[in-house]
């Protein structure tokens, strides 16, 4: 209620104003001085994902919609050697058909226990991204290219510090997206990230629990979702989204109201 008075406020000052212009909305809406949750308006750190119920790998290789060539990196952001990973065409229908023309840049970044615990851990977080991305490619047009992969050293007593972690260790790296992958006991969520209410003024973070490739890649679509501005919906509504916890480990679409916002917000990462 309060949230529509607000606006109908907006629009009435509006339009008593010649020259006030619509951009001018969300300098009202940050003017309300309240703090329950008006998600959209601020950049914040969502809620952590519930973790899933149990571990799943995916069973077959995922889509991988060009060719690239990864860059290896060291902490530092040195160069340390390189990896191709080809274009996979063993579904070349749907890959070929649903191939996003809009290019996104990604730097995924392993922490030391997930290193410990797996030796192709670079061939591990490319296949979760490009899992995790066939929902952008086939209902956005946005193609998710890991650019690089990388060694972090992930710390923080909670999933909420272990972002903040993330972002204070590897911001101003060009990319448009740095996704962190932790197998770190204290990180006590299935994925956690920023919320951004318009173009992030560095990269869009999120980092993603090991819970097996499978369900790390729908955890890992829920945190992009976060990434584009959405918020959650409410448990029970019985809205069928990704961005719901009850769906967000079965479905891997987002519900008509989010697909929207995902298409409005695309363009910050132009
Ligand atoms: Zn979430
Ligand atoms: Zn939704």
């Amino acid at each position: 209620m309060k949230k529509r008075s607000v606006f109908l406020s907006f629009l009435l000052v509006g339009s008593l104003l010649p020259g006030v212009s619509s951009a001018s909305a969300p300098v009202t809406s940050a003017g309300h001085g309240h703090d329950h949750g008006h998600a959209p308006f601020e950049t914040h750190i969502s809620e952590g994902l519930p973790k899933a119920n149990d571990f799943k790998d995916l069973t077959k290789a995922p889509p991988i919609e060009r060719d690239v060539t990864t860059k290896i990196l060291d902490e530092s952001g040195k160069q340390v050697g390189s990896r191709t990973f080809k274009a996979n065409t063993g579904d070349s229908i749907s890959t070929k058909a649903s191939t996003g023309s809009q290019k996104v840049t990604v730097y995924a970044v392993a922490d030391a226990q997930y290193r410990a615990k797996y030796s192709d851990w670079q061939t591990r977080i490319v296949s979760i991204i490009e899992q995790a991305d066939v929902t952008f490619n086939r209902d956005h047009d946005v193609d998710f290219v890991v650019q690089a992969v990388g060694s972090w050293t992930s710390s923080g007593s909670n999933s909420s510090q272990i972002l903040s972690n993330l972002q204070r260790s590897f911001d101003g790296r060009g990319y448009d997206f740095v996704t962190g992958f932790t197998a770190n006991p204290n990180f006590d969520a299935g994925g956690i990230a920023y919320v951004y209410n318009s173009a992030p003024s560095g990269s869009a973070f999120s980092v993603n629990l090991d819970q097996g490739t499978a369900n790390t890649a729908k955890a890992a679509t829920h945190e992009y979702g976060h990434n584009f501005g959405l918020p959650h919906d409410p448990q029970g509504s019985g809205i069928v989204c990704l961005m719901n916890y009850d769906y967000s480990y079965t479905v891997d679409y987002f519900d008509a109201a989010h697909k929207n916002q995902v298409n409005r917000n695309k363009a910050w990462y132009r």
